[in-house]
């Protein structure tokens, strides 16, 4: 029996680059990856692994064919990139050999569901993943293969019944519930910033699935400026009992770390504190529902330095079994490797100083004046319904 827990890394998914002042900055990769060294979890609590590229009829299990074409020219000839598939945009530049970076993050991820619904390991992390944007038939957000619903697709394809997909970037996980709109064999929930002021505009609580899967697709639009409690009250308003009604064989989570106050491209406000406590809240739904079988994916996060490496480290040493004690000092070494790389000087501890704590829905029922209230009573009436849950 190998580990419990593996890590999906190989360096050249820092190849996915868009170039300089483009804010998906692949040095966010490298820099979790060097403190995931650091905090030494890469020896013994878990197994680093590289899959291998997603090929061709792997891609195609989500992407169009005219579309993985349309990558592929862009990727060998980037002045030829075809913006009616989205490329060649500010958001998604064409760059050389980007068919490659994209499908090998998306190996990744096809690898650490493999691995998962094998038994192989009862969880795996994949840090570069989560490029839950990219449509089946072109890029979008800066993201050009959609890796977390080609892992969702792969676990289906692999004779999985029931898969849950779990998404907490501040952007709506728009990619993933189209790829599954109409699949009621896949329930995505998506938590993020009101699509009133923020990209993709979407993830309405009204968006429930398409026919034949009413209930399937589920929003949680959160007002700009939420924080630690709203966000956390949110969370466990709407996830658990859902993953519970549902039963699922099988979690993936997206862990974009954009909900950070420090974010530039963002409107929340939750400390890396919180996102911690969802890291360890998704790790505990995982052992409920789905027989410990999680696959937890990155995602955004353009707070590069300060809240990225942090944030994902925290995930992967959940996932490990070896959680990292918050008041932690950050190793020294990486502190230096911090500044080598970017001459920005790097967070002294593992914790913004927050201390999360919140009240959920079935605690004290809840306020209908209060906005964040507001919105999860509006995803809870739209779709707790469809699975025989009280609204
Ligand atoms: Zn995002």
């Amino acid at each position: 029996m190998s580990g419990r827990a593996q890590l999906m890394w190989d360096e050249a998914v820092t190849g996915y680059d868009f170039g300089p002042g483009h804010p998906m900055d692949p040095v966010r990769l490298a820099l979790t990856m060097r403190l995931v060294e650091a905090y030494e979890l890469d020896r013994g609590p878990l197994e680093v692994v590289a899959a291998k590229p997603a090929g061709d009829s792997t891609l195609r299990l989500v992407h169009r064919e005219d579309y993985i074409e349309a990558v592929r020219r862009a990727s060998a000839d980037p002045g030829s990139a075809d913006g009616a598939y989205g490329l060649g945009t500010p958001d998604d530049p064409a760059f050389a050999g980007m068919h490659e970076a994209s499908a090998l993050i998306a190996g990744q991820s096809v690898g650490a569901a493999e691995a998962v619904w094998h038994g192989d390991v009862l969880h795996a992390v994949n840090f570069a993943g989560g490029l839950h944007h990219a449509m089946p038939g072109g890029a979008s957000g800066f993201c050009i293969y959609n890796d977390a619903a080609l892992a969702v697709a792969r676990l289906l394809e692999l004779g999985a019944e029931r898969v849950a997909y779990v998404d907490v970037d501040v952007h709506h996980g728009d990619g993933v519930q189209a790829a599954f709109w109409e699949d009621p064999r896949v329930l995505t929930i998506s938590l993020h910033e009101h699509p009133r002021t923020l990209f993709p505009q979407t993830g309405w609580p009204e968006e429930t699935g398409g026919e034949g899967a009413e209930g399937s697709a589920v929003n949680v639009a959160l007002p700009a400026g939420t924080g630690d409690a709203g966000w956390l009250r949110a969370f466990h308003s709407v996830v658990p009992e859902l993953l519970a009604a549902f039963r699922p064989q099988a979690l993936v989570t997206q862990h974009g770390a954009d909900t950070h106050f420090e974010d530039p491209l963002a409107h929340l406000a939750v400390s890396l504190d919180a996102q911690r406590a969802v890291a360890e809240s998704c790790h505990a739904l995982a052992h409920e529902h789905a027989d410990g079988r999680w696959i937890a994916l990155g995602g955004g996060g353009y707070e590069v330095v300060d809240v990225v490496p942090r944030s994902w480290t925290h995930l992967t040493a959940i996932a490990a079994g070896r959680p990292i004690d918050p008041t932690s000092m950050v190793p020294p070494a990486w502190r230096h490797e911090v500044f080598r790389r970017t001459r920005q000087l790097a967070p002294q501890r593992m914790t913004d100083g927050r201390t999360p704590s919140w009240r959920d829905f079935a605690e004290g029922g809840y306020d209908p004046a209060d906005r964040l209230d507001q919105a999860v009573l509006a995803t809870r009436r739209a779709v707790f319904p469809a699975h025989g849950l009280l609204p």
